[in-house]
């Protein structure tokens, strides 16, 4: 066994990890690496023998809360009867097709087919490139470009990445792809005029969105993606009205909707889906996290028949589907999503998130709101942000080089609690395990409140 500080030493010395400054992780500055350990419900554990409140589900995946030993098993099960299997030339195996039944009737819009991958990111690189082998297949071969929103997140590989709307996912990393736009955000409190409305804001929006269609030619515009809520870019629920417009727009253009559910997939906002709760109907559907809780990694690019369609009747002519990974499919993860869903049915996790969450926004609210450097409080189910800005009144932002979200999020963290600093403003991100009791979110609230507060001080 490898003690504490040997393991600190051979990670500082090889692992390469994503969103961390290289420079002050290898000298130091920032401290050791935390070596997580274990986790149970909305706890983990780290070598140390400390203990955090999860509040953000890893990266908002651990729905059902840590240490299910009922996935744990079924897992072990499928490992044990068979490891490994790929899904290429007609392949399959019980837990695959078990799951992808289920998917096609739970899935929003008309759900047709599902194809896997590992990945948010890869989901959506699929997604890419169904919306160009479709418009190829039906003969419009220019109709390509795919509009996303400015602070979307989609993930981090080319096109994806290209998709996720916030500059720093793209510098020096020659981002974004060409044919990857992006239009506003659907942010009222950042976008909308001084007295516009939810309805009038998402008018403008929906009437930009409109405007670009029209300025680089419909016949150009193969699809718009979007999260139901956006999640990474702020965690903000669309304002009122907002999908009604867009969809309207999108019809009109014959522009196919990508619904990025990676987030909001399984109960997240409250509803099965974040396009059930706003009455999306998307052609295609991403999900991600949620489907096996983060217990292993799958993604689903999700197909709707519209998009099927076309491709099954194009099949004689150009011969197979040419596109799929090692692992799509695995038999491991598609165990250990059926063991996932079953407990998101049966504990009725969504109904959870809405009732629970409503507890949550009331004790954020009552502790937050009030205070003189919240500008907003924010968030649908069990997906919430706070909001910080200098002066209420203008909505002045902070100087970036005060820190002010991740000094909270450190100070949060240093209660126990774990809180996410968005990347995009000074925003304190929740998102806990589903399974979350209302007197647990209580107890989150209150170290959220008290770090906030501590942070306050630091600033007058
Ligand atoms: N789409 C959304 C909405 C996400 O939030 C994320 C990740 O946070 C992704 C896609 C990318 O997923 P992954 O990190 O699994 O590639």
């Amino acid at each position: 066994m490898n003690d504490i500080k040997t393991i600190a030493e051979k990670d500082r010395a090889t692992v390469l990890h994503p969103f961390t400054q290289l420079k002050d992780f290898a000298t130091g500055k920032i401290g050791d690496p935390t070596i997580v350990t274990g986790g149970k419900g909305i706890r983990i554990q780290d070598a140390q023998g400390r203990s955090y409140i999860d509040g953000f589900a890893g990266l908002y995946c651990v729905n059902i809360g840590y240490g299910r030993t009922e996935v744990a098993e079924a897992i072990a099960r499928q490992a044990y009867k068979l490891a490994y299997y790929h899904t290429y030339a007609a392949h399959t195996t019980n837990e695959l097709a078990n799951l992808s039944d289920r998917l096609v009737r739970m899935a929003p819009g008309k759900p047709s087919k599902v194809f896997y991958g590992l990945s948010g990111s890869d989901a959506n690189e699929t997604q890419a490139k169904l919306v160009w082998y479709y418009n190829n297949l039906r003969g419009r071969p220019k109709k390509k470009k795919i509009i996303s929103r400015e602070r979307g997140y989609h993930g981090c590989s080319v096109v994806s990445g290209s998709m996720t709307g916030m500059s720093f996912y793209h510098d020096h990393m020659d981002l974004p792809f060409p044919g990857i736009l992006h239009t506003g955000a659907p942010h009222h409190y950042w976008g909308a005029e001084p007295g516009e409305t939810e309805e009038a804001f998402s008018r403008r929006r929906a009437a930009e969105l409109e405007e670009m269609i029209v300025r680089e030619g419909a016949e150009t515009i193969g699809a718009f993606i979007a999260e139901p809520v956006l999640g990474t870019g702020g965690i903000t629920p669309p304002p009122d009205g907002y999908w009604r417009e867009i969809q309207t727009v999108l019809r009109r253009y014959d522009v196919l909707l990508i619904a990025d559910e990676v987030i909001c997939g399984f109960g997240r906002t409250g509803a099965d889906f974040g396009s059930t709760l706003y009455g999306m109907e998307p052609d295609l559907v991403t999900v991600a996290k949620g489907l096996t809780s983060g217990y292993m990694p799958l993604s689903a690019a999700i197909v709707g028949e519209r998009v099927y369609a076309v491709m099954e009747e194009a099949a004689d002519r150009i011969g197979a589907f040419s596109h799929g990974y090692t692992y799509s499919g695995h038999p491991i993860a598609a165990a250990a999503a059926n063991a996932v869903l079953d407990i998101v049915e049966k504990e009725r996790l969504g109904d959870r998130a809405r009732t629970v969450g409503a507890h949550f926004f009331k004790r954020l609210k009552e502790r937050f709101a009030q205070l003189e450097i919240v500008g907003e409080v924010r968030g649908v189910g069990l997906l919430g942000a706070v909001e910080f800005v200098s002066d209420r009144q203008t909505k002045r932002r902070f100087d970036p080089q005060l820190k002010v979200g991740a000094r909270i999020s450190k100070a949060a963290r240093d209660r126990g609690l774990i809180a996410r600093a968005m990347p995009h403003g000074d925003i304190l991100g929740f998102a806990p395990p589903l399974v979350v009791s209302e007197h647990e979110i209580d107890e989150i609230v209150e170290l959220a409140y008290r770090a906030t507060k501590q942070v306050m001080d630091e600033l007058t």
